[in-house]
């Protein structure tokens, strides 16, 4: 059983181009190999490249930003929003990846939130009516520090409820340490039942992951993007990233190909050629770890 628990899909395939083109990806250093997908990102993309790979189901997950949006001035954003005018947006954006879950089976829906556009009682009352499968948080892009408390609501819902929240996690080029693997720790220690999913196991700061795993037992993370960047000038090499999976542990680690920007079936073989997992191993982070996760037969 193969899910991919971090896939994005996009309206049209000028926006999926969009995006994939806007976002430079610097933090593993220079890798001259790195296998992209040459796919736009619609949903009959992301469903042709989950078939291709045998995948059953993907974690879609729904990224929002406001574009050439300022830092907050303080750590967290204000508890009355900042930029209300966006929140239509934040809705429609949600709404569309519901709907989209509803008419593919495959396809789970993960919806975004932010403290910016929305109040944290609004937040949690809008993500409890849309009957997603999870929640999907990029606070670098967002600007939203992770324990902002315009998302404590939101948390405690989806702790109630036991809905995975995955969050992009990496260091950021401005210093602000929005997604730090560091900066989670504040929400682990305040939301203990949170299934929470680190993504790219830290991405440049993959060092930092076996501390902050060991501290809090109940995060998991997941191998996207990392996966594909192995022997990269700052990434690690195959081995140090199969080390990496074994410290944390392979029944913490998920299977994620960040597609657009890789190919489901591609990440997969890596995952499959990393040395030293067992088998059972590779089957429980290719598949068997999301589908306990999100509760799929
Ligand atoms: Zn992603």
């Amino acid at each position: 059983m193969i899910v991919d628990a971090h896939l994005h899909a996009y309206r049209t395939a000028a926006a999926g181009r969009a995006d994939k083109d806007g976002y430079p990806i610097t933090e593993y250093g220079a890798k001259d190999d790195v296998v992209r997908s040459d796919r736009d990102g619609t949903v009959e993309d992301a469903l042709g490249a989950l078939a291709e790979a045998g995948a059953s189901h993907a974690a879609v997950l729904e990224a929002f930003t406001v574009p050439g949006l300022p830092f907050p001035e303080e750590r967290f954003w204000p508890a009355s929003p900042a930029l209300p005018e966006h929140a239509d947006a934040l809705r429609a954006g949600n709404r569309w990846v519901c709907d989209v879950a509803a008419r593919h089976p495959e396809l789970l829906a993960f919806v975004c939130a932010h403290p910016a556009v929305m109040t944290a009682a609004d937040t949690a009352d809008h993500v409890a009516s849309l009957g997603a499968s999870g929640v999907n948080l990029h606070t670098t892009g967002q600007r939203v520090d992770p324990d902002d408390p315009g998302l404590w609501p939101l948390f405690e819902l989806c702790s109630d409820r036991g809905l995975p929240v995955v969050a992009h996690c990496g260091p950021d080029r401005h210093g602000r340490d929005f997604a730090t693997p560091a900066a989670f720790a504040a929400v682990a220690r305040r939301f203990p039942r949170l299934p929470l999913v680190l993504a790219h196991l830290g991405g440049g700061l993959w060092r930092d992951v076996p501390g902050l795993a060991a501290a809090w037992p109940g995060l998991r993370f997941d191998l996207s993007e990392i996966v594909s960047w192995t022997g990269s000038e700052l990434g690690p090499s195959a081995g140090e990233l199969a080390a990496l999976i074994r410290a944390v542990g392979a029944d913490r680690v998920l299977f994620g190909s960040d597609f657009p920007w890789y190919d489901p079936a591609e990440v997969a073989a890596r995952v499959r050629a990393l040395p030293g997992l067992t088998a059972g191993e590779v089957a429980a982070i290719l598949g068997g770890n999301a589908a306990e996760l999100l509760g799929l037969a």
